[in-house]
């Protein structure tokens, strides 16, 4: 008697997605397949060399095979199998959620059935896409560890059925009911001989273990010159040896691009890939690409970083977050080492002086390939950048600076100056010999910053200026703290020092001059700025704020952003003046003449400044009103 079991919601969903084929290239339904039964034979080799107790078994196989009168198509394994719950739990259930979620918003983005864009298997939903071909799916399998054997069949509606059956030997076999072909789609191609194999030559020609057929071959009939016969025979039809084992210059560009494609479920080629093979204190191979787009849930809290670990070709774990620091979590790739071994626990292998020796070595490689794209490839280096820059960027900021000499050089920016993005070295060569600091200034882009007002004097040198445009720059700014012997300076923070002696002299004499105006106004804002002074760097603007030193605007503006935050980090506010504006000059006329109007207007031009700044002003209406009031004045 059958138990009749429910999908999942999710799976359910899913299973509707896949059926109604939102997805066009359904032939990968069979790549997709053999991955599972490889990654289950793996998990058999892994665990029988790790368990004495274990069977040891030399006979690993993947066998395919078809029924033209059926319809059917047998993916067949000799791996670890599952037991009952993992049947339920794997194949009744969505492993990773929110893959669902996505698909269904890739699929209402596009508002039509179809995706051309393979995300399959980058959901682990690999075992549903033999619903796109298949309108009925047998699986029976015996878990390595049980002594039950399971058969599990669907139609991919809203139930399956699970029942107890007689099984040998720990594997798995899968039997796919084919759909009945129609003008739309040739499921038959499936039954046919030449189209399966040259499907694991493009697909699954890298796999590890035989993927094994039955195929016809033409031979000669034995006493006959030129007669021929059909002759069954077994067939292996994939290459076997590892792409990262091969030598290098046996494999194209293309077939390393075609591997990760298919490893990591990109649908896009990666920006490059880096094969090392290291003989030495620890001998390894490495494999590792830099996907062109960042993975879709990169920056969440989901995202898993690593790379996957081979002993000897025996394949160990996925994804080994120790091989590769925060700053690369979205490198991709394998290390496979003969110098680790498989019986160890994964706690002790993740201690293991090995792989932390291979980790360093990766870390190292990988900053060296960037700073040689940087130097004899920009256009790549700058695809990188714009992809994955912010990761460097964290990765200069984090663990107090720990890496920040490392990766100080990877580091590229705009400037107001110059067309191309630089680094901190090329700014600073670049530098005028009379400019000591590094100017910098937050902002989404080049005009931003030449609209500030405290660029006035800093554009009359002519000084290039760093446009930094994200959050973490400026928290990296002041991890670095300097760069060549030359301090970084905001442009709106402190004191530029771009004044001679004599400009110097004067400033002092007019903040001395000026002070009853300047405490008056001061008197007003008491409760905003820590002063109002006479500026030292406007020359064409008439008033513009800046911070004291320590935490900046934009700190302000990132800190007070954070999930915990409770908006109470304020920057020190200075209010400067320039004396030479005619707004000067009227404002020391309504305080000649008018001396309690000198609040009101403080609290404009304060609120003004505020605005360009790109803070809110504390109180619209008023500041409204104020305006009003002014206007309605002027007319008078
Ligand atoms: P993924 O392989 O990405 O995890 P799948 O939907 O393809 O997602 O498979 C779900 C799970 O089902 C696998 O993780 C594995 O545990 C199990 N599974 C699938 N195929 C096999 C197989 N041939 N042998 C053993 N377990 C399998």
């Amino acid at each position: 008697m059958s138990e009749v079991r429910e999908f999942k919601t999710e799976s359910k969903r899913l299973l509707n997605l896949m059926i109604n084929s939102i997805y066009t290239n359904k032939e990968i339904f069979l790549r997709e397949l053999i991955s599972n039964a490889s990654d289950a034979i793996d998990k058999y080799h892994y665990m029988s060399l790790t368990e004495d107790k274990l069977p040891k078994k030399n006979d690993y196989e993947i066998n395919l095979s078809y029924d033209t009168k059926k319809r059917t198509f047998t993916i067949k394994d000799n791996g670890i199998g599952m037991t009952y719950d993992e049947l339920v739990n794997s194949l009744g259930t969505i492993a990773k959620s929110g893959s669902l979620e996505f698909m269904e918003k890739l699929k209402d983005e596009k508002n039509k059935d179809k995706i051309d864009v393979d995300i399959i298997g980058q959901f682990g939903v690999g075992f549903y896409s033999a619903f796109m071909v298949a309108n009925k799916v047998e699986v029976k399998t015996r878990s390595l560890y049980d002594t039950k054997a399971y058969k599990f069949v669907s139609e991919g509606e809203e139930t399956y059925t699970i029942d107890e059956i007689e099984k040998e030997d720990s594997g798995t076999e899968i039997t796919l009911y084919l759909r009945k072909s129609s003008d739309e789609y040739d499921y038959d191609k499936f039954l046919d001989e030449w189209t399966i194999k040259s499907l694991v030559k493009q697909y699954s020609d890298y796999i590890r273990y035989p993927i094994k057929m039955e195929v016809t071959k033409s031979v000669k009939k034995e006493g006959t010159e030129n007669e021929y016969e059909d002759k069954k025979e077994i067939e292996i039809l994939n290459a076997m040896t590892p792409i990262w084992k091969k030598n290098k210059n046996d494999v194209t560009d293309e077939e390393y691009n075609n591997f990760y494609m298919q490893k990591y479920y990109d649908y896009k080629e990666p920006l490059f890939h880096i094969l090392l093979n290291v003989e030495g204190k620890v001998n390894y191979t490495a494999l590792l690409y830099v996907p062109s787009v960042a993975p879709y849930n990169l920056y969440s809290e989901k995202y898993e970083k690593g790379l996957q670990l081979y002993s000897k070709g025996v394949f160990i774990m996925d994804k080994c977050k120790e091989l590769v620091p925060d700053y690369f979590r979205f490198v991709k790739g394998l290390v496979d080492s003969s110098d680790l071994s498989l019986n160890i626990s994964r706690e002790l292998l993740q201690k293991s002086k090995e792989l932390k020796e291979i980790a360093e070595n990766v870390e190292k490689k990988l900053v060296s390939k960037l700073e040689n794209l940087m130097k004899n490839d920009f256009d790549t280096y700058l695809k990188f950048f714009e992809v994955f820059g912010i990761n460097l960027k964290f990765g200069v900021y984090d663990e107090f600076g720990a890496k920040k000499d490392l990766l100080k050089d990877l580091i590229i920016y705009h400037t107001t100056n110059q067309e191309k993005m630089i680094s901190l070295k090329e700014y600073v060569e670049a530098m005028p010999k009379d400019q000591k600091v590094i100017y910098y200034a937050s902002a989404k882009n080049k005009e931003q910053v030449l609209a500030m007002p405290q660029m006035d004097l800093i554009k009359k040198h002519n000084y290039d200026v760093l446009i930094l445009p994200d959050d973490v720059d400026e928290f990296l700014i002041q991890i670095l703290r300097e760069y060549d012997g030359h301090k970084f300076q905001s442009v709106n923070q402190g004191d530029l020092d771009l004044l001679d002696k004599d400009e110097e002299e004067k400033v002092k004499e007019l903040n001395t001059q000026k002070k009853p105006l300047l405490d008056a106004m001061k008197e007003a804002l008491k409760d905003e700025v820590s002063d109002v002074v006479i500026s030292k760097r406007l020359t064409d603007s008439a008033v513009c704020l800046v911070s004291t030193d320590g935490v900046s605007f934009e700190m302000e503006k990132v800190l007070n952003q954070m999930p915990n935050a409770n908006g109470d980090v304020k920057a020190g506010r200075i209010l400067e003046l320039n004396p030479n504006h005619e707004l000067f000059k009227a404002i020391e006329d309504v305080y000649l003449k008018e001396p309690q109007e000198i609040a009101n207007l403080a609290d404009l031009l304060y609120n003004q400044a505020l605005l360009v700044e790109g803070f809110p002003i504390k109180n619209p209406v008023e500041f409204s009103k104020k305006m009003c009031d002014l206007i309605i004045k002027a007319s008078k």
